[in-house]
């Protein structure tokens, strides 16, 4: 065993989607905590990745452009991050796609907490619409606190925009297989994010990552800050099944929030293979720490 752990983050977001930080403030931050390869994954843009490059080469930082995208499978949202590779056309054209549905659903979710929720969701929504490129429901229940109409961010949600709740639209997003399609034009990477954060039964999430793996997919997300040990274990079974990478990063937004910092230490089961070891160069292996 060595102590020679590689810091990595294959999931993180910035003021292109509904990060708080800018591209050069996070690679700042990556820096400062150590991370050597570092993936910017804004939703449904890659606008932040050129800023990104620029700042990780001034600080060492091994950089992997990213996105990711929302997509829909059995009615649900799931989301997927495509890694490396180039932008082309069908990438781009299917991101203008997603981001004219999230302003469609943002101005619907603004008209409906006005008319149920006694909030003056027009103007909330018409100030989320003016200042952010890709409007997120992150977005909104920042507006909703800053308004004084919640206590914090999780709360926003669980009040008015989470499933049964006034303010709750639901998308129809791109299939999984038309978001698949479109990142293999673009010779991405292909990662289920989050699997352990869908609403979905054992059965079902089983069959989820099958059709993933079946579609080419490469890799799922089995490690990421607040996942359960149990979690670690059960998607990682999942992972070796469909004979699918593990994947690990912070889905990390705000400094603000504590519990998911830049930097991810490796802890994957030895019989996953590392997704970030095709990142990098084939002599710097990556080192996974003692239990
Ligand atoms: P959406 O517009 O539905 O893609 O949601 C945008 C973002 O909101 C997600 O990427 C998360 O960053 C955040 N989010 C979703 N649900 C919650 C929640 N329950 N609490 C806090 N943040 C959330
Ligand atoms: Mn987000
Ligand atoms: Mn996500
Ligand atoms: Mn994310």
């Amino acid at each position: 065993m060595t102590s020679d752990i590689l810091r990595i983050d294959l999931h993180t977001h910035s003021t292109h989607s509904d990060g708080v930080l800018d591209p050069v403030e996070l690679v700042v931050r990556a820096a400062g905590r150590g991370v050597g390869l570092l993936a910017l994954t804004d939703h449904d843009t890659t606008a932040g990745c050129g800023a990104a490059a620029a700042a990780c080469a001034s600080h060492g930082i091994r950089f992997v452009p990213g996105v990711e995208l929302s997509a829909s499978w059995r009615g649900q949202a799931i989301h997927v991050i495509g890694l490396g590779g180039a932008d082309c056309a069908a990438l781009e054209a299917h991101n203008a796609e997603l981001r004219a549905r999230r302003r469609q659903r943002i101005e619907e979710i603004g008209a409906r907490l006005e008319r149920r929720a006694r909030l003056p969701g027009i103007r909330l929504a018409q100030a989320v619409m003016e200042t952010a490129a890709v409007p997120t429901r992150q977005h909104l229940a920042r507006a909703i606190v800053a308004g004084g109409f919640a206590p914090d961010i999780s709360r926003a949600f669980e009040r008015f925009l989470a499933r049964g709740r006034d303010g709750h639209v639901p998308v129809e997003w791109p299939s999984l297989e038309a978001t698949l399609m479109t990142l293999k034009r673009s010779r991405r990477t292909i990662v289920l994010a989050h699997p352990h954060r869908y609403k979905l039964s054992g059965g079902a999430l089983r069959a989820l990552v099958s059709e993933f793996a079946q579609l080419g997919g490469d890799a799922l997300e089995v490690s990421l800050p607040g996942m359960s040990p149990d979690a670690v274990d059960r998607i990682g079974r999942l992972a070796r099944a469909s004979r699918l990478a593990g994947s690990a990063g912070s889905d990390f937004h705000d400094p603000a929030v504590p519990w998911n910092p830049l930097g991810r230490s490796l802890k994957l089961a030895p019989e996953i293979e590392p997704l970030a070891a095709r990142f990098l160069p084939a002599a710097s292996a990556l080192t996974v720490p003692a239990a």
